[in-house]
């Protein structure tokens, strides 16, 4: 069965609790949208955006980061049981800026992956190869090397298989806050690509069920062609989803 369609919104380091309150009044989202949308504050403005969305604007909230232990003597950090206290449902895990500002590894996004998941929130798994890479033909083997870290632990398999619960999203890092944006027929093959490898890992219905959503540069103008795409099941909106309307237009686009 095709996955319901996703629009996230990725604010990054924007919009404090005062701003997220203000985004909240003024986000008016299409009546009729099926798409199920998550938008991913900084964790400081999560409280104030969930008790300023109204009940019945449906959306689900996440945040950008977490670390795999529960508690402990982490300075900075924050674990998936006080997001999930917080209200948070979604993880981003592996976001092209942790990976290239922050030097994450592969490790590091399967240790989050597994932590998420045993937590019981679902991880949003980012993935995506920089300029040199695609330059080099490598766009293949640096997502399914960023796939396959997470994939080989078989906690994630297993909790996968059962709960149904993860998400990835393909980020070409060239894309990403530059106003480049992949062709859908770029995003469509890198979405197969990543098809086949949860096929083979997961095996056909569970494989089939992951939703692959694209991200870099998404705009209200770009948003259809690209949902319209094959395999191309949501899109992970940085830029454009810090202003209400823009974010409600590339909404309306996901059906
Ligand atoms: C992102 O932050 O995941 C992203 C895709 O950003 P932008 O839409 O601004 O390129």
């Amino acid at each position: 069965m095709a996955p319901r369609t996703m629009v996230a919104g990725n604010w990054k380091m924007n919009l404090g609790p005062a701003e997220a309150a203000d985004f909240a009044q003024e986000l008016t989202l299409p009546p009729s949208t099926r798409s199920e949308v998550v938008l991913f504050p900084p964790a400081l403005s999560l409280a104030a955006l969930r008790e300023e969305l109204s009940d019945e604007s449906e959306v689900a909230l996440g945040v950008q980061n977490v670390h795999w232990e529960a508690s402990g003597a982490y300075t900075g950090e924050l674990s998936v049981p006080m997001a999930a206290e917080a209200g948070a449902t979604f993880v981003l895990v592996g976001h092209s800026e942790r990976r290239h500002i922050f030097g994450e590894g592969d490790d590091d996004a399967s240790r989050k992956v597994e932590a998420v998941l045993r937590g019981g929130l679902t991880p949003v798994l980012c993935v995506g190869e920089t300029l040199e890479e695609r330059k080099r033909g490598e766009v293949a083997g640096v997502i399914l090397r960023q796939l396959e870290a997470v994939l080989e632990s078989g906690e994630v398999r297993e909790r996968i298989a059962s709960e149904a619960r993860l998400l990835l999203a393909y980020e070409p890092v060239w894309a990403i806050g530059t106003g480049e944006t992949a062709t859908p027929e770029d995003a469509a093959g890198a979405h197969r690509i990543l098809r086949e490898r949860l096929v083979s890992y997961l095996g056909d219905t569970v494989g089939e069920g992951v939703p692959i959503l694209y991200g870099g540069s998404v705009k209200p103008d770009n948003a259809g062609d690209l949902l319209s795409a094959p395999d191309v099941n949501g899109v992970l909106v940085g830029g454009a989803s810090l202003d209400p309307s823009s974010f409600a237009r590339i909404v309306a686009q996901g059906g």
